[in-house]
């Protein structure tokens, strides 16, 4: 420690807390494991006895349909990957060559990447330190000071581009501020896209997320909620756009007997059903899943209510989260002693990991116009994400 710091060291508190909820590990306790405890095997077996493994069965539209039931999204069009959701939802938004697509500097690469493979330009927007998404109040602000509306489209002066969407994430499944985020986007003719990759089975004001935004992505990649192996999703309530997802994600192709007829540059998008497969089992286990998760956090919640220093992140008012996974988050005054505690808890065998190097610190988004993120940079030099696996609610 610190010569000079007055207060005794906080990390073996912060290393006891976590052992008071999950013991002490024989081996490493992962930070995210798939759970394989309903009926994958029989579904995922049925595609190999009968052949239908591809891009066709019925399991992948058995999956758009329980996505559709359970997030209450009228369409829904299963894909390869939540990448490939998101690079569609940005397509059907109209982005396009040149755009700027805002979006939170605090999230995973993918959304950045789907931004790119849409040839627009990211526009990094900053966070706010209740739900860790998108800071509505700030954007308004922002965009008061470097937007400009002409023609019904609205336009960066600085730089001359069109802004077309607002992508917003749910972080860690913790819903962010959709209300005032739907209409900053209203105010200044946005359309809104939900990254919804985090937040399968969690609900803001009673919604499930990805119903406010025209668009959202999911993602069953192995370390998700629910896992596809890997896969994503497409929801939106509007029929053309769940139609033109459809269509652009099977290669634009125009249904017909025999011909071979594409009538636009589509992408192989489509999840393949053995992968739907698993995925319909795994839906099974959803709310089992969160309702296990959610135990998880409370208890995490508590171990950590008289430890100094730090929170745990809880679901903000009017939200349910799924607590995907759990983050400590350390006062401003501990920011320094992050790495000690990831050393100390990663050395006990308790997988924990820092968040996400901000999208403009990376070489590749480092030039991307941004407005100032205080609250991004100070959050991520102060969270640190605990293993967080249904399962080990017990
Ligand atoms: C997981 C994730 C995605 C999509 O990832 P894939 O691995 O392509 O399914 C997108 N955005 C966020 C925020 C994610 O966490």
């Amino acid at each position: 420690m610190d010569a000079s710091s007055p207060t005794i060291d906080a990390v073996p508190a912060m290393v006891q807390a976590v052992r008071a909820v999950l013991g002490k590990p024989q081996g490493t306790i992962a930070l995210h494991e798939p759970e394989f405890g309903g009926r994958e095997w029989d579904y995922v077996k049925e595609c190999i006895d009968t052949g239908w493994v591809s891009s066709v069965g019925s399991y992948v539209d058995r999956f758009e349909r329980d996505l559709s039931a359970i997030t209450g999204a009228r369409h829904a069009v299963a894909t390869a990957n939540g990448t490939a959701a998101l690079h569609i939802c940005l397509l059907l938004a109209g982005v396009a060559a040149g755009d700027e697509v805002l979006m939170p500097a605090l999230t995973f690469i993918a959304t950045a990447n789907a931004v790119s493979y849409a040839q627009a330009t990211p526009h990094f927007v900053d966070s706010e330190e209740r739900s860790l998404g998108v800071d509505a109040r700030a954007l308004d602000a922002y965009l008061g000071e470097i937007a400009e509306r002409r023609d019904g489209r609205t336009f960066n002066r600085r730089t001359g581009a069109r802004m077309r969407a607002l992508v917003v994430m749910h972080v860690f499944g913790h819903p962010c501020d959709l209300d005032a985020l739907a209409d900053v986007a209203a105010r200044w003719g946005l359309v809104l896209i939900e990254d919804a990759a985090e937040s399968l089975g969690a609900s803001y004001k009673g919604r499930h997320t990805g119903n406010v935004g025209q668009l959202a992505a999911l993602s069953f990649n192995g370390n998700k909620v629910v896992t596809t192996g890997g896969g994503g999703a497409v929801l939106s309530n509007d029929a053309a756009l769940g139609r033109r997802a459809k269509h652009l994600t099977t290669t634009a192709r125009v249904p017909h007997r025999w011909n071979f007829l594409h009538d636009e540059v589509g992408y192989n998008y489509r999840l393949p059903n053995l992968n739907a497969a698993l995925g319909c089992a795994q839906l099974e286990q959803l709310a089992s899943f969160v309702e296990r998760k959610r135990r998880l956090a409370a208890r995490y919640a508590e171990a950590f209510a008289g430890v100094p220093g730090v929170h745990v992140l809880r679901e903000p008012p009017q939200t349910r989260g799924n607590y995907w996974l759990n983050a400590l988050v350390l006062d401003e005054a501990n920011a320094a002693r992050r790495d000690d505690l990831l050393a100390a808890l990663n050395d006990a065998g308790y997988m924990s990991r820092p968040l996400w190097t901000l999208m403009h610190q990376l070489p590749m988004y480092a030039a991307c116009p941004r407005m100032p993120l205080p609250v991004a940079e100070s959050l991520e030099a102060r969270v640190v994400n605990v293993p967080s696996s249904a399962r080990l609610a017990g």
